[in-house]
């Protein structure tokens, strides 16, 4: 007897004035601003010299909760080679069908290779669509993301200059003495981004933190670049 109720909803809403679907925000006078660390569809990083960022480790596959990336690694080409590191990505794949977009994915990554953009408004039709490539995760030649033709690039240059949000807000272990300073590789079309807006709130008490940090704490000139070529 309970779906009674169910009807009993409905028949008080007969004859009640019709209600309207609220119009998506886009139809009444532009979207709404997005968060800089919004997490959207992904993307794969090359380095300024064009190397893909992606070092086939499967350390992204391995975190996610959803498992929907698919990576497989291959033996960097000596004469040839796709990234600087040993391997490369030889097969990349990201199932939307199943994606949380809770950047796991980006954490875990030793390189920046996979990033999150601000782009999330695309639908599919099939389920191969759904199913991003590497083809079609791997920025471009300048470094941007490829547009595919079921996603919305209406705000392009909102979402292509926060191509690399997620990586630029974090700092290594949160510490102080990285206030402000760059930790992260030069990215293809972009160079090495600065470091985020408001990633310092208060610079002048940034710095007072900074100068009570014993100076071979302080990272002072420190690019994130390490001797044996590796990166923080
Ligand atoms: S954002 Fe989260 S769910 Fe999506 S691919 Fe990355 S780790 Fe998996
Ligand atoms: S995207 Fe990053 S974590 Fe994933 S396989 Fe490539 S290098 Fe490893």
């Amino acid at each position: 007897m309970g779906y009674l109720g169910g009807f009993l909803v409905s028949l008080r809403q007969m004859g009640k004035r019709q209600r309207v679907t609220k119009q998506y925000v886009k139809d009444e006078g532009g979207k709404a601003t997005k968060p800089v660390r919004l997490h959207g569809r992904h993307v794969l990083n090359r380095y300024e010299d064009g190397m893909e960022k992606c070092i086939g480790c499967e350390l992204c596959a391995g975190v996610c909760p959803a498992r929907c990336i698919y990576v497989r690694g291959a033996d960097n080409p000596p004469e040839d080679p796709v990234s600087p590191g040993e391997r490369y990505g030889f097969v990349y794949e990201i199932n939307y069908l199943r994606c949380i977009h809770c950047d796991l994915c980006v954490e875990a990554c030793p390189t920046e290779a996979i990033t999150e953009t601000k782009l999330f408004e695309f639908s599919f039709t099939n389920r191969s669509d759904a199913i991003y490539t590497k083809d079609e995760l791997l920025v471009g030649d300048d470094g941007r993301p490829q547009m595919l033709p079921w996603e919305d690039w209406s705000d392009l240059e909102d979402v292509v200059a926060h191509t690399s949000a997620w990586v630029r807000a974090t700092a290594p272990s949160g510490s102080a003495a990285y206030e402000g300073r760059v930790g992260w590789s030069g990215e293809l079309g972009f160079g090495v981004r600065p470091p985020e807006d408001g990633q310092t709130a208060d610079p002048e008490g940034a710095e007072a933190v900074r100068e009570s940090i014993p100076a071979a704490d302080r990272h002072e000139g420190d690019d994130g670049e390490h001797a044996d070529g590796g990166w923080h």
